[in-house]
């Protein structure tokens, strides 16, 4: 069942009665209300609280509302935010440069309640659509797990954090094995169902695991906060489950997948997304080499003593 999403509003204003108004006119309405009178605070909610909508305030102190625009816009983590400029200043050269740095609307202070309730419902309309076209963007049609270019910007993301407070990571290759010769024998309709199938069975992990489709039968699997010793266990169980998938068109074949795995502490230095994916290769190929259907570590090589 799927959950309903109330939406987050933050409303960044150093009028404390502005708040007061807002919740009282938007009680009734689903959506969760976060409020604060400093731009400052406002900013470092906007990355904690993620609002899908923020009504900002022009005229504040220590930051105004147009550097605090320019600011959420330009950090990737809060760029995708809508703000709807709640302002008294109500000159066309504010309301020009506000959505000239990127707002969606402006809404004149004072304002109807019922005025405001329906700009907030159409941003709020334009903000689901954004997010649900920017994600399909990095869905893989087939397999319904992540696409390539998600999984280079990802892996990226994760390696610093990893870096930064020191946490366990370990990148899974995967590669199905022998698949050409599978779809010349069964035919590319009944490869597909192996790749969707395969798909499924990488994807039943933590939800905090991050399964993409590499390329055509190569998939790539984030594990966060895995050691390499954990990330071989989960590696051999979803093996083992392909291995024993009864395809019910083709009863008693077997159709197997080969893993490569590497950590972050074992990666060569300096570590890159490059170097980490280069080692979890390494060890991919060992695997497909010494006879498929298994799953390959990636050993650090000792360091050379002069
Ligand atoms: P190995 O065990 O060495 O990995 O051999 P392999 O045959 O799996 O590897 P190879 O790279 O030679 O062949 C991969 C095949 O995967 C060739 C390509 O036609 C097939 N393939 C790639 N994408 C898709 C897809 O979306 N659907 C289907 N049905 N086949 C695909
Ligand atoms: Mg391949
Ligand atoms: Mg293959």
């Amino acid at each position: 069942m799927s959950e309903i999403y109330i939406p987050k509003i933050l409303c960044v204003d150093d009028s404390e009665l502005i708040h007061t108004l807002l919740r009282a006119r938007l009680k009734n309405e689903r959506l969760e209300l976060h409020s604060t009178t400093s731009s400052v605070d406002g900013l470092l909610m906007a990355k904690t609280i993620k609002p899908d909508v923020i009504l900002l305030d022009i005229d504040m102190p220590k930051m105004d509302g147009f550097e605090f625009i320019t600011r959420l816009k330009s950090d990737p983590e809060t760029q995708e935010i809508a703000v709807i400029f709640v302002s008294a200043a109500n000159q066309s050269q504010d309301r020009v440069r506000g959505l000239d740095q990127g707002a969606v609307d402006f809404i004149a202070k004072p304002f109807e309640p019922i005025e405001l309730k329906a700009r907030l419902r159409t941003a709020l309309r334009l903000q689901h659509y954004v997010r649900m076209l920017a994600q399909r963007a990095q869905i893989d049609g087939l397999s319904g797990l992540w696409n390539r270019s998600y999984f280079d910007k990802r892996l990226d993301a994760e390696i610093e954090g990893a870096g930064r407070y020191k946490k366990a990571l370990t990148l899974v290759l995967a590669d199905i094995d022998g698949f050409k010769l599978t779809n010349d024998r069964y035919g590319h309709l009944f490869g597909d169902t192996v790749i969707e199938r395969f798909s499924n069975i990488l994807n039943s992990g933590r939800a905090s695991d991050v399964a993409c489709r590499w390329g055509g039968e190569e998939f790539a699997i984030i594990l966060r906060e895995t050691t390499m010793a954990e990330a071989f266990d989960v590696t051999e169980r979803y093996r083992i489950q392909l291995a024993n998938v009864v395809w019910k068109e083709h009863p008693g074949l077997v159709i197997t997948a080969s893993f490569g795995v590497c950590d972050v502490t074992n990666a060569d230095s300096p570590l890159t997304p490059k170097s980490l994916f280069l080692c979890a290769e390494q060890a991919l190929y060992k695997a497909k080499s010494d006879g498929r259907n298994r799953v390959e570590c990636f050993i650090k090589k000792p360091e050379k003593v002069s």
